[in-house]
């Protein structure tokens, strides 16, 4: 589940290793990967990669002064650079960019799902672009000054700390990290907020994702992985002893996510209900 840490530090190392490269080619084996028709991928020819950045969870490869890659990895997607070409196998090829000197920047995507996308747009088209248009204010390094106005009085945080529009980053993985660091309930308002907890929530997302890139500014280097060394503690670390207070971690299932929390530290000794199992036992 690439989130803001994941793709920040995959734009990082792309960033410092194809800025100047050459593009040969580029063709997208996924079927509903290429969300744009002009200008086609062909245009992106002999044109120099000039950087590598991102917005939110979004990549945006800027090439030949005047293109952009805009590309969301979604859930299970991963841009990754390779020192050769992906085989014509290899199922879980999305996008191939192929370098002049014989490296590939691959988009792929694991799992049955065909959710990670990719626009090929001009340059001047991309601060007009929607999905980055709607975008909230980046949650790292500095998360927004306004969060307690941006945190709509109604919505459980849980929620709110993941819609996009709110603050750009922040997904399933690192939400729980840091409403346990907050000590904050998942399904506190944004509008019971005292501001000492505002303050805490403001400085526990900053510390989390700062903390999160650190580690992988130690351990990652290209290529980069399938899968991230993700430092978590309290996501999917359910049953085990709250890493503060010893107290076991409790979590509630969703579909298709799950969200933990320590009912000592964060919701006054309670156990939320738990819909997954509820919705069994009706
Ligand atoms: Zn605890």
């Amino acid at each position: 589940m690439p989130e803001l840490p994941e793709v920040e530090i995959t734009v990082r190392r792309l960033d410092a290793a194809l800025r100047g490269a050459v593009i040969e080619s580029a063709v997208a084996p996924g079927i509903n990967t290429l969300k744009s028709f002009a200008p086609p991928l062909e245009a992106l020819a002999g044109r120099t990669v000039e950087g590598v950045r991102r917005r939110g969870k979004q990549i945006i490869v800027e090439v030949g002064g005047e293109l952009a890659l805009l590309m969301h990895l979604m859930s299970a997607g991963r841009l990754q650079l390779f020192e050769t070409r992906a085989g014509p196998r290899d199922r879980t090829s999305r996008l191939l960019v192929r370098i002049a000197d014989g490296r590939e920047l691959r988009l792929r995507e694991f799992g049955t799902k065909q959710a990670a996308w990719v626009k090929l747009l001009a340059l001047d088209e991309l601060a007009g672009e929607d999905s980055l248009m709607s975008l909230g204010p980046e949650a790292w390094p500095d998360p927004p000054a306004d969060l307690g106005e941006r945190l709509d009085g109604a919505r459980p945080l849980h929620g709110a700390l993941r819609d996009q529009h709110v603050i750009a980053g922040i997904g399933r993985s690192w939400v729980d990290e840091i409403l346990w660091s907050a000590e904050l309930s998942p399904f506190k308002r944004g509008s019971d907020l005292s501001p000492a907890e505002l303050e805490r929530l403001h400085a526990a997302i900053a510390a989390v994702l700062d903390g999160a890139l650190e580690h992988y500014e130690r351990v990652i280097e290209l290529p980069i992985p399938d899968k991230l060394p993700m430092r978590l503690t309290v996501h999917r670390h359910q049953g085990e002893p709250c890493p503060r207070c010893g107290t076991p971690l409790a979590a509630v299932n969703y579909e298709d996510y799950v969200m933990s929390y320590c009912p000592s530290c964060q919701t006054d000794g309670r156990v939320l209900k738990d819909r997954r199992l509820s919705r069994l036992l009706k």
